[in-house]
């Protein structure tokens, strides 16, 4: 065996394989794959193989696009046939909700370019006989995609990676990692079969690896402890069952006929497809448990659990109800394996925290499906530095040090259960809540907080009916507007208006001090530094010169800054951070970093009457100045005493309209909120949520991190040039510059339909052609119609162009406006008093 190599891939399931197959094809030509077993012997071999598009996500759209044409290409380049019927996808739809969850679904394939089409039950019977159709609205089919065999689908990316020079050992587990400040020493141990089980040897060696990937699948959580992490990664039981050949089947294929389609009864949770004159039945049944939380037993090899036939009982009726004729065939097989969830659902792709050259792979459910799409995204992360795709919400540092095996369990379990559920963008997941709070929550809940969750922190998405039953937020779901629109209305309105408080307090904050702070903080982003008591808004860029994270930055001495960025992200924030403040200390200084996210809570003041609020509580030797232009211009930062409690108050409003944040220390919120509520009641102050504030800030052009702004188009691309100095060196700049503008950021103004604003997923079109996609959307009180913001082809990006976004199966007309179209010159944030 190689002892030294560039990339050590551990794990020899469909996932490990494909990462090594395109590490080799990205250049890398000293590649290992590790097996502990027989590859295929974790999850890979007994999956249905199911080659689903369906996905709400971009990047996953992308990488499940990727697998299905690569799949396509293996047998050619290898000889191996991995069994792919192009049956294509037909997903039925039991209501009219679940066809607008399909519309919405189809704008992300749309932008993505994956082909689908729209059926009538009418049609589905003309094509389908077998199914019963008269309870279904319809069904979108996916014509290209279908189910491969994993086991030969894996092989045949083994092969290919063999002939790509890519080494594959078997038997082989690693037991350490270590590293030396260079590389990883790799301890891996021999294993022997023993009685029918694998034991590990005496035999052991040390690799020396320039870079490691793990692809551990269902032994995670080993490899977590091994590395010193924790990796949210758990199992939960997955079963399909096989049924005896089906005569309408076996009739219907004798007459000539094609292959079904996979088909999936979403509303009743399952998938089938055709098995030699049989079906195939996958339901994502409730209570499916959790298994090997913390290792997976030494006896449990390519093993099952037994089949739990009463727990998938609703979905094999409804199957049978679905297809009359195979209510009197038997069962012949079943399998009931371990599939690996996260708490979201999606895996767990791209450099592990903390660590150098570590790559993790894990916690993939579809894992045969993204296969392919993973290797393909990874290997480019890893030897170009970055993917085509922003892969950040695929990012294993989305989840931070709060995250629990307890939390993981419960998330995976309830993720695995959601996997049919309709995929409301305004859904929020019930399961380990609340866990995050701030002292404040009780207090928001009980004037009619309905919750959202960001990074496991709860956080009002708006203020519903104070009388409003438990089960509110929940009907309130919709793909249109739902029942919570009108609230969100009404508190976007009030800050425009009036004033508004809202709860920023999971806000990511760090604290970067020391002599080598200012030099490193003015490599490490674009925009010039603000002055000692002044903020800007700036950007860090990635190494190929695109977004990785939008920061307030606060000066508060000479070497002093408070950085404040968004809230989803505090560990991918920190992470970065302190990699790039690590490299350059020897260059810059020393340099000290520290999150200080769960130190500070954040409150958002904004509306006009925000400085008469905070006025009646401030204490200052001349209360009539403290908040006025003069002594706390916009864009600055001062300490203030609201009542008893010190603040760190910083004048910008997301929501563009006269605001401040107010920092204040945690442990002082409970105080600071009742101080603000009684100065609030006095001037009609409203509790404002994350919903109308997501749509105050598109009325101003406020791009927000996630949507507009990404590892896939640079600062100059978010059309944000008054914030990159390009008279100074910094990090990315050369990349941004060559990379030019592939498209360009703007905002539209969007006569859509009366019941429904867009989500920020939908195509843009200029006639008949797909000229590029929103990021965001919502509903502009200020202009009484939709709103949203995306990216376009540069030579349309310009204001009075008139465009058309597609919802709901329909062209709307949109028109795009200058930035900012809400008080384009600032004058209500800038506002004296
Ligand atoms: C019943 C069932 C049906 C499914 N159907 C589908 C489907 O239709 N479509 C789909 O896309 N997905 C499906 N899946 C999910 C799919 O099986 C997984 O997502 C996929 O197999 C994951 O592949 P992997 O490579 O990540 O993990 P695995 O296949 O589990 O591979 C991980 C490998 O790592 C090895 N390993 C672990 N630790 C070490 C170590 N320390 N040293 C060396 N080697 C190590 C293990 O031995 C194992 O071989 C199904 C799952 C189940 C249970």
């Amino acid at each position: 065996m190689k002892t030294h190599v560039k990339a050590l891939v551990v794990g020899g399931g469909a996932v490990g394989t494909s990462i090594a197959y395109h590490l080799a094809g990205a250049g890398w030509d000293d590649v290992v794959l590790l097996e502990r077993d027989e590859l295929t012997s974790g999850s890979t071999w007994h999956a249905a193989g199911l080659l689903p598009y369906f996905n709400m996500s971009y990047a996953t759209t992308h990488i499940h696009d990727y697998s299905i044409k690569y799949y396509k290409t293996l047998e050619e380049e290898t000889g191996l046939n991995a069994g792919f019927s192009v049956v294509g996808n037909l997903r039925m739809a039991q209501s009219s909700a679940r066809m607008d969850e399909y519309m919405l679904y189809a704008s992300t394939a749309e932008t993505c370019g994956v082909p689908f089409e729209w059926l009538t039950p009418a049609q589905i019977k003309e094509r389908y006989p077998l199914l019963r159709t008269d309870d279904l609205v319809g069904a979108i089919f996916h014509p290209t995609d279908g189910y491969i065999n994993p086991a030969d689908v894996t092989m045949a990316m083994a092969k290919g990676a063999r002939q790509r020079g890519v080494k594959i050992e078997r038997k082989w587990q690693v037991d350490s990692y270590h590293w030396t400040g260079d590389h990883w020493d790799v301890t891996v141990t021999k294993m022997v079969e023993k009685g029918g089980n694998l034991v590990p040897s005496d035999e052991q060696m040390v690799i020396h690896a320039e870079h490691v990937v793990t692809a551990t699948g269902n032994h995670a959580q080993r490899t977590a402890k091994l590395l010193g992490l924790k990796i949210p990664a758990i199992p939960v039981e997955h079963q399909y069952i096989v049924t005896e050949p089906d005569p309408a089947l076996v009739d219907w294929r004798k007459a000539g006929n094609p292959e079904h389609p996979v088909l999936r009864d979403a509303d009743a949770k399952w998938y089938v497809r055709e098995e030699r004159g049989g079906w195939i039945l996958g339901p994502y049944e409730r209570n499916a448990p959790a298994r090997f939380e913390y290792n997976v037993p030494d006896s449990f090899r390519a093993d099952l659990f037994p089949l739990d036939l009463e727990r998938i009982e609703e979905e094999y009726m409804s199957m049978i109800h679905r297809i009359p004729t195979s209510e009197t065939v038997g069962l012949k097989d079943d399998f009931n394996g371990p599939i690996c969830y996260t708490p979201d659902g999606n895996p767990l792709l791209g450099p592990a925290p903390g660590l150098r050259n570590m790559w993790l792979a894990e916690g993939f459910s579809f894992g045969i499906t993204a296969a392919g799409g993973a290797g393909y995204y990874l290997a480019q992360l890893m030897v170009e530095g970055e993917a085509e795709i922003d892969m950040a919400s695929l990012d294993p540092k989305r989840y931070g040090s709060w995250m629990t095996t307890e939390y993981a369990a419960r998330k995976n379990e309830e993720a695995y259960e959601h996997v049919y559920i309709l995929h409301h963008p305004d859904e929020e997941r019930p399961a380990c809540r609340p866990l995050r709070t701030a002292p404040a929550y009780d207090r928001q809940k009980a004037l009619g907080a309905q919750f959202g969750c960001v990074n496991g922190w709860e956080r009002p998405n708006y203020y519903g009916p104070l009388d409003a039953p438990e089960t509110f937020d929940h009907d309130a779901r919709s793909f249109r507007r739902g029942a919570w629109w009108p609230h969100a209305v009404e508190e976007a309105k009030a800050i425009r208006e009036g004033v508004g408080l809202i709860d920023a307090t999971a806000f990511t904050k760090h604290v970067v001090k020391g002599p080598g702070a200012t030099a490193f903080l003015d490599w490490f982003t674009c925009n010039r530094l603000p002055r000692v008591g002044r903020i800007n808004l700036t950007y860090a860029l990635t190494d190929h010169g695109t977004t990785r994270t939008e920061y307030t930055i606060v000066r508060l001495d000479e070497d002093e800054y408070y950085l404040v960025s968004a809230g989803a992200w505090t560990a991918y924030d920190s992470d970065y951070l302190r990699k790039s403040a690590e490299d350059k200390a020897a260059e810059f200084g020393y340099i000290e970093i520290q999150d200080v996210t769960t130190q500070w809570g954040v409150f958002a003041i904004a509306g006009p009457k925000s400085r008469d609020v905070l006025r009646e509580i401030v204490k200052d030797a001349d209360p009539a100045t403290v908040l006025g232009n003069k002594r706390f211009p916009w864009l600055s930062c001062r300490d203030i005493e609201l009542g008893m409690c010190p603040v760190r108050a910083i004048r910008v409003a997301y929501t563009g309209e006269l605001g401040w944040e107010l920092h204040h220390p945690i442990e002082m919120q409970a105080y600071l909120w009742d101080q603000l509520m009684v100065a609030g009641a006095k001037h009609d102050m409203k509790l404002v949520g994350a919903r109308a504030q997501n749509w105050l800030r598109q009325e101003k052009s406020y791009r927000a991190f996630g949507n507009e702004l990404g590892r896939d188009a640079t600062p100059l691309e978010a059309d944000l040039p008054r914030f990159v100095d390009l008279s100074k060196r910094f990090h990315g700049k050369e990349a941004m510059e060559s990379l030019g503008i592939r498209s360009k950021c703007c905002t539209l103004l969007i006569d859509g339909p009366n019941d429904a604003d867009p989500w920020g997923r939908e195509a843009l079109y200029d006639g008949d052609t797909r000229v590029g996609r929103l990021t965001s959307g919502g509903y502009s009180v200020a202009f009484g119609k939709s709103i949203g913001m995306g990216y376009l082809r540069p030579d349309l990006a310009v204001p009075g162009v008139k465009l058309q976004v597609r919802m709901f199966g329909e062209l709307w007309d949109a028109e795009v406006v200058e930035d900012s179209p809400y008080d384009p010159k600032n004058e209500a944030i800038r506002a004296d008093g």
